[in-house]
């Protein structure tokens, strides 16, 4: 341990050069270690790819697999303080990270994340409103929640699904039905009610080391397939509700006593309800437009909370429209990048394998107002070949 100091405010710094430890080392990990490093700190990455994204930007690394307690446990001796990019880090290492190490997100959250129901409790608990929802671990049960809060409806696991992944869209008795004999018994599901939403949005909070807290504006998403696609910033909703959000994020955070970048994502309903769907206690897809049209980024605002130093505040400097690249867009991304807009800035992640529905890159279409940053937006969907959406 170096370089790290625990005052009598137990406010405890990593000071450059002490070293930051990411589990994880996809594009988030990547871009944590670009700015971590920017700052003068060390990075070490664990990941079971030698070759994962932000190995590049790391100063060392640990390839073993996530669920390696060993591992985990071997990251934290080359490390002074331990953060990760991803939700699903088994529980067994996150309770020995939380014993032995200079842990600061600390487990709770994603003990909560990593858990539909108690995530909708949680976020119920801070303030948001979310969908109706009820448990399922059985056919039986799914026919009565089905009963009790209508179709349409979504079935999702309670654990373990991403970006659209382990979800069963339920839009008639007949979808439901077709699901008798394929429910694993000891499943565990929640079947929420289909939120008619007219947008989606998402939030981002940083809360520092002394419970400080910083909200990044509220952007305005659109998925495609379960994936984000696009990430328009700010979304500019009305002052009163930007402050709502806002504060339940905040509250929650608290709530969590989690330190670092939390994420929660939200249904906009024409009648001006917000509903929250979900969080994630890390930097978060929808925050990458931070990169080049905010004052801070998400990444170097997170590592600051996580090494203890003062929350920097949040202030838009462009407007700004994000669009993700995936394995199906990379190559046409490659062959154009020299006719993008100026006003656009591409961030590559650097995968060896392209895959249709990978995230590959990201593209931050930016302009002096809202209206440029679109424009330049349309004009780079033009080239990747994106086909047109309804906003
Ligand atoms: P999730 O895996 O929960 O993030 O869901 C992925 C996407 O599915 C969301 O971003 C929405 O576009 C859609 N979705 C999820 N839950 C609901 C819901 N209750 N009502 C309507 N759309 C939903």
């Amino acid at each position: 341990m170096n370089e790290c100091q625990q005052t009598g405010l137990a406010r405890r710094i990593a000071r450059p050069p002490a070293v930051i430890g990411i589990l994880g080392g996809g594009q988030l990990g990547r871009m944590m270690a670009l700015a971590a490093r920017s700052m003068g700190y060390g990075v070490r990455v664990l990941d079971p790819a030698s070759r994962c994204p932000a190995r590049v930007a790391a100063d060392g690394a640990v390839t073993a697999p996530f669920d390696s307690v060993q591992a985990a446990r071997e990251l934290a001796r080359q490390c002074d303080v331990l953060t990760y990019e991803f939700e699903n880090v088994p529980a067994e290492i996150v309770t020995a990270l939380e014993q032995e190490s200079w842990f600061p997100q600390g487990g709770e959250a994603l003990r909560i994340s990593q858990d539909r129901l108690r995530e909708k409790q949680a976020l119920r608990e801070a303030g948001f409103e979310t969908a109706a929802y009820r448990p399922v671990t059985s056919f039986e049960d799914l026919q009565e929640a089905a009963d009790e809060i209508g179709l349409p409806a979504i079935l999702k696991t309670c654990r373990g699904g991403y970006d659209g992944k382990g979800q069963v869209p339920l839009r008639t008795g007949h979808d439901l039905q077709r699901l008798h004999g394929t429910m694993d018994a000891g499943g565990h599901w929640i079947l929420e009610k289909w939120v008619p939403f007219q947008c989606e949005l998402s939030v981002l909070v940083a809360r520092g080391s002394q419970g400080e807290t910083r909200s990044f504006p509220v952007v305005k998403n659109v998925h495609r397939s379960g994936i984000l696609h696009r990430t328009t910033a700010p979304a500019a909703l009305a002052p009163q509700q930007e402050a709502r959000v806002q504060q339940w994020a905040q509250a929650l955070a608290g709530r969590l006593r989690y330190v670092g970048i939390l994420a929660v994502e939200l249904f906009y309903l024409k009648d001006g309800t917000m509903v929250a769907n979900e969080m994630a206690p890390r930097p978060h897809n929808s925050g990458h437009w931070t990169l080049d049209g905010c004052s801070v980024s998400q990444f170097e605002q997170h590592i600051r909370a996580v090494t203890g130093l003062p929350l920097a505040e949040p202030v838009v400097t462009r407007p700004t429209v994000m669009l993700n690249v995936l394995g199906q867009h990379y190559a046409a991304l490659l062959a154009g990048i020299d006719t993008l807009p100026a006003n656009c800035f591409v961030h590559i992640y650097g995968k060896d394998d392209v895959r249709p529905g990978r995230k590959m890159a990201h593209i931050n279409c930016t302009g002096t107002n809202a209206a440029e940053a679109r424009e330049s937006a349309r004009l780079a969907e033009e080239l990747l070949q994106m086909e047109a959406d309804h906003e």
